[in-house]
């Protein structure tokens, strides 16, 4: 679940896909308060106790005083109403010490709270206004007051994705991090001409836009390469293993077995052990079951098919992406289906789009 009572981002980033929506460059504006945040939750048709609630996606939350205040009130509220769900926190900016504290005191508290630190080896001139010295200092300061890291290592341009950058951008997250997720480049069609001015190959190949990232073929090799350098550092592809892995949880997005688990991801055997451990009581989904599902969230009377390992679901109907989501966690499937264009948010590794590799 995204949750978003701030909105707007005063930083630039030229990949960001709220270029889009004139949503960088921009003083962030404070839409709810936290309680309202908070309130609308838990009334909202797609919480539930154990979903993850990634905080603040449309803006950096630590990009202003106003939005960290926004932060530790919210963690507060979110302590004081007891909500039990993972909360995901994703900046490239400093993080002050007082909102150390802040994330630090919610977690003392019973909040689970993880930080992901966006740090990519990208300049400043597609970075504007990062400052990367403050980025790369969160990782041990965080670290030392005991919050969990994921390192959010996304997007890669071909400039990023030399031997020297991908080694320092790896050998700093492995010291602090519990792991790193690695992800190509989303291209939007409305982003397509902005992002092939700084990658030119984007705008001469078909695909880009479907694909679930675009990854120059260097970063690819080295991303599924790094248990060379760093062996026993998990590294994953897709955000939902990160995060069952750090919150000691089994998979629940019907990745356990796919090629992404199998193949791609650096997974620690402890983890594989408790996917395997929930794999065996699984229970596949009827069809009874999953019509109900449907119709709950929405689809009704629309035709779908489940794959003969009952892991994958193809619903034949445009869907948004909210709705996907919360269909692949009421089931525990993969859910594959028709891209609603006009939705804000993206779509994702886990509806089944396949990435695309470029020389
Ligand atoms: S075993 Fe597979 S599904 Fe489970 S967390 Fe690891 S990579 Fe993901």
């Amino acid at each position: 679940m995204a949750v978003n009572p701030v909105q707007g981002c005063p930083k630039s980033c030229e990949y960001c896909f709220l270029n889009e929506r004139g949503q960088t460059a921009v003083k962030p504006e404070r839409l709810v308060s936290p309680a309202v945040t908070v309130r609308m939750l838990l009334e909202s048709a797609f919480y539930e106790p154990s979903r993850p609630v990634a905080l603040y996606t449309w803006t950096d939350v630590m990009a202003v005083p106003s939005s960290r205040q926004h932060l530790a009130e919210l963690l507060d509220e979110l302590v004081r109403r007891r909500v039990s769900n993972p909360i995901v926190v994703i900046t490239k900016c400093h993080v002050p010490d007082d909102t150390i504290t802040a994330i630090a005191s919610a977690r003392a508290r019973g909040s689970r709270v993880v930080v992901y630190l966006s740090y990519s080896g990208l300049d400043r001139d597609i970075e504007r206004g990062i400052r990367h010295d403050a980025l790369r200092d969160n990782f041990p300061r965080l670290s030392a007051a005991g919050v969990p890291l994921v390192h959010y290592w996304r997007p890669a341009f071909p400039e990023s994705a030399t031997a020297a950058t991908m080694e320092r951008v790896l050998d700093w997250a492995a010291r602090y991090a519990r792991c790193t997720v690695a992800a190509g480049l989303k291209v939007e069609r409305a982003g397509l001409p902005r992002l092939a001015k700084r990658w030119p190959q984007l705008a001469s190949t078909d695909g880009v836009t479907e694909a679930e990232g675009v990854y120059p073929r260097a970063f690819w090799e080295f991303i599924h390469r790094t248990w060379q350098r760093h062996p026993g550092y998990p590294v994953f592809h897709t955000n939902s293993c990160a995060l069952a892995y750090v919150l000691d949880e089994p998979d629940s997005f019907g990745i356990y077995g796919s090629t992404t688990c199998r193949l791609r991801n650096v997974c620690p055997i402890a983890q594989r052990d408790r996917c395997h451990r929930a794999d065996t009581e699984r229970q596949a989904p009827t069809p009874e079951a999953i019509r109900e599902t449907l119709a709950r969230r929405g689809l009704g009377d629309v035709e779908f098919q489940i794959s003969a390992d009952s892991r994958e679901l193809v619903v034949d109907a445009v869907a948004a992406t909210n709705v996907i989501a919360a269909l692949t966690r009421d089931l525990g499937v993969r859910v594959r289906a028709r891209r609603d264009e006009s939705d804000g948010y993206w779509n994702s590794g886990t509806i089944g789009t396949s990435p695309l590799i470029l020389d």
